[in-house]
């Protein structure tokens, strides 16, 4: 079988990982893409509105939405109502509730609705969730600090209200989390750092708890990491095992020697698992990760830094 799919926005990770990756695997053809500016690839059709496009290709059966979140719950209904299949990259949504609305109005048309968490698609994530099912966890460091100039080079979106700020990169980290850990875990408290002149955060301190541990539980996002990126979640077990996930969930050392290490293959793994869940008919509907970053805006505390200039 095999599935005619969409895009819907041309941007940098549709260029780097949904072009590339939807031409390698043989379950999807690439037969329209949606583009506000009008950016053409080769050899498929471009058009201004996803409207125009389903008018155009009927035949079009789903499509990956990757928009920033703003806008995300809007063309996702209207993807559903035209009667498309729905890849939404992460953050899948801007709200909570739209989340909500996208599952349930699935649901209602039939048709499947995957949230993707790329971070998620790592054999050292997956074997590191294994090591701990049973375990309790005594503490954890998340500590998730990036060059945003690097990695998001004029992106106007990421500090507007719902443009998720340092969460943008932030959130794959609470999408290993919520796979990883062996129970729920909760915000206790933030403090977000805003940039004078943004309605999104620049830096995140985040205070975890569980049921079982209620201190040691701890995020260091921050976006303003020049020299060497670090992505790392560092766990100590209450029977004294240290489980270190490094790279963004790459790579995993246990008690200092390393188990787990993969090249990423995060969005290879992301259509094979929809092409699965496109045979099955069933959705994937994850919104753990999107309720901690809300979370986090409901307890947190603002403070101001200086302005940021791109
Ligand atoms: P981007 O480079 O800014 O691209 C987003 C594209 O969406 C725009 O270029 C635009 O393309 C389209 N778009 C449609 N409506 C828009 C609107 N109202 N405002 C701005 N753009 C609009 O962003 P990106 O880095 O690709 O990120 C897109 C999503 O993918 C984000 O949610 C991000 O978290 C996620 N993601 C990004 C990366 C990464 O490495 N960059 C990695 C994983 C996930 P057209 O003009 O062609 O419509």
């Amino acid at each position: 079988m095999v599935t005619a799919i969409g895009i819907i926005g041309l941007g940098k990770i549709t260029e780097d990982q949904h072009l590339p990756v939807i031409a390698k695997n043989p379950a999807f053809k690439l037969a329209a893409v949606s583009s506000q500016r009008g950016i053409e690839v080769e050899g498929v059709p471009t058009f201004r509105t996803p409207a125009e496009m389903y008018a155009a290709v009927p035949e079009l059966e789903a499509v990956a939405i990757c928009t920033p979140p703003q806008v995300r719950h809007l063309y996702a209904r209207e993807a559903l109502a035209a009667g498309k299949h729905v890849m939404l990259e992460k953050p899948p949504t801007a709200t909570v509730s739209e989340l909500a609305d996208l599952a349930f109005f699935a649901a209602e048309c039939g048709l499947v609705l995957f949230t993707t968490w790329h971070s998620q698609y790592n054999p050292a994530v997956l074997h590191c969730r294994r090591l701990l099912q049973g375990e309790t966890v005594k503490t954890m460091t998340i500590t998730w600090k990036e060059d945003v100039r690097r990695w998001h080079p004029g992106q106007k979106w990421i500090w507007t209200a719902g443009g998720f700020g340092v969460f943008d990169p932030g959130i794959n980290a609470l999408s290993i989390v919520t796979e990883i850990m062996p129970s729920p875990v909760f915000v206790k408290s933030a403090d977000l750092t805003f940039p004078s002149n943004c309605d999104a955060p620049i830096a995140a301190s985040l205070r975890f708890r569980t049921a079982h541990t209620e201190e040691g539980l701890v995020a260091e996002f921050d976006w303003r990491q020049t020299g060497p990126q670090t992505w790392e979640i560092a766990i100590e077990t209450a029977v004294g095992n240290r489980i270190t996930l490094q790279n963004g969930g790459a790579r995993l050392e246990v008690n200092g020697v390393l188990d787990v290490e993969h090249a990423p293959h995060e969005y290879e793994d992301i259509y094979d698992r929809f092409a699965e869940l496109l045979r099955e008919r069933r959705s994937l509907v994850d919104a753990a990760p999107l309720r901690l970053v809300a979370d986090a805006f409901m307890v947190g505390r603002r403070l101001v830094t200086d302005p940021f200039h791109d």
